[in-house]
């Protein structure tokens, strides 16, 4: 008998509590379904405050296809994944939100992609059942900025929901740095990629972490991190303001020589010096944000702290 791949399944999981139990179900039902592979179920548990990670436990004393991680505190989202994609040992990963919006039945379809010789099989959003429109509004505009603003392809309605290939988990696991912009770096590593769609379900309980204040950080960290075209449009616009200023100062000249000067023009000039304010307080903290990341970077801090380990397979 030859031997069966492993498929990990990477759930990141922040006071889930409330749906860790129809998830297991789900999850045990999929490996019941896909019998030809192996399944490794791993938790990344991010500092929950409630019983998340007892749950998580309870099932691994009965379950070895169960592993966790165990982060030391909660460390968000983002850097659950990179936890937990040091730790998978499967020939392919797939990463799911813990709250059942990603459907478990779309992954015998992704290990399909898969087979066939795909990398990267993302699910992509039909619809976005149970949000709000502003979110949908803001969303849509996220990705349009950002696609304008590099030449990388970006995934629209793509969240992490996603089949990764080990060599793309081993290609991430290379990416370090502690402000993490995971929807860039899958589109940044590249490689086969393959588009399914689904509709996306309401969360199955509890609440969501994410409130508009989180929102607008991770879009400003999503842009900042992944191109530098703020600072060039911010070069290019103080370019096209001084250079109309050059115009105009000749213009000043020129008058004053021909017809003297008089002392009129308070309110323009007030105006000129204000926008220019503006504009060089605006551009002070788009560099602000630069150099705040590299103050970051530059620390070299470990990205996160492992409480506790379990691999899948073995008895504890
Ligand atoms: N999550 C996490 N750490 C956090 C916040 C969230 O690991 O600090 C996990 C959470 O448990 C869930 C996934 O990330 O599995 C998505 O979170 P959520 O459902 O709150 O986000 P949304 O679906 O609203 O974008
Ligand atoms: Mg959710």
């Amino acid at each position: 008998m030859t031997k069966l791949k492993t498929i990990s399944i990477l759930i990141p999981a922040y006071n889930e509590e409330e749906v860790l139990q129809h998830l297991y179900e789900r999850l045990v039902k999929l490996a019941g379904d896909t019998s030809d592979y192996n399944f490794e179920f791993l938790f990344v548990n991010d500092g929950s405050r409630d019983r998340t990670l007892e749950i998580i436990k309870s099932y691994a004393e009965k379950d070895s296809r169960i592993a966790y991680v165990n982060l030391s505190r909660n460390f968000g989202k983002e850097t659950a994944m990179i936890a937990g994609l040091d730790h998978v040992t499967g020939d392919a990963t797939v990463i799911i939100d813990a709250d059942l919006q990603d459907p478990p039945e779309l992954i015998p379809k992704m290990i399909k992609y898969w087979e066939e010789g795909y990398d990267d099989v993302y699910a992509r959003r039909k619809s976005r059942a149970g949000e709000s429109w502003l979110k949908k509004i803001t969303s849509e505009t996220y990705y349009k900025v950002l696609q304008k603003s590099t030449s990388i392809p970006i995934q629209k309605d793509t969240g992490d929901f996603r089949l990764l290939d080990k060599r793309c988990v081993e290609a991430l696991r290379l990416f370090r740095e502690s402000q993490r912009n995971a929807k860039g770096m899958f589109s940044w590593i590249g490689y086969k990629k393959k588009e399914i769609m689904y509709d996306r379900d309401p969360r199955a309980a509890g609440e969501t972490k994410w409130n508009y204040a989180k929102l607008t950080n991770l879009a400003i960290d999503g842009i900042t991190s992944f191109t530098t075209a703020p600072l060039r449009i911010s070069t290019v616009f103080g370019g096209l303001v001084s250079f109309a200023a050059f115009i105009y100062i000749i213009y000043l000249v020129v008058r004053t020589l021909l017809y003297g000067s008089d002392l009129a023009g308070y309110p323009s000039m007030m105006a000129v010096i204000l926008f220019l304010g503006g504009i060089q307080l605006l551009s002070l903290g788009i560099i602000g944000e630069y150099v705040g990341r590299i103050f970051n970077e530059t620390k070299q801090r470990p990205l996160y702290l492992v409480e506790e380990y379990k691999k899948s397979g073995d008895k504890k």
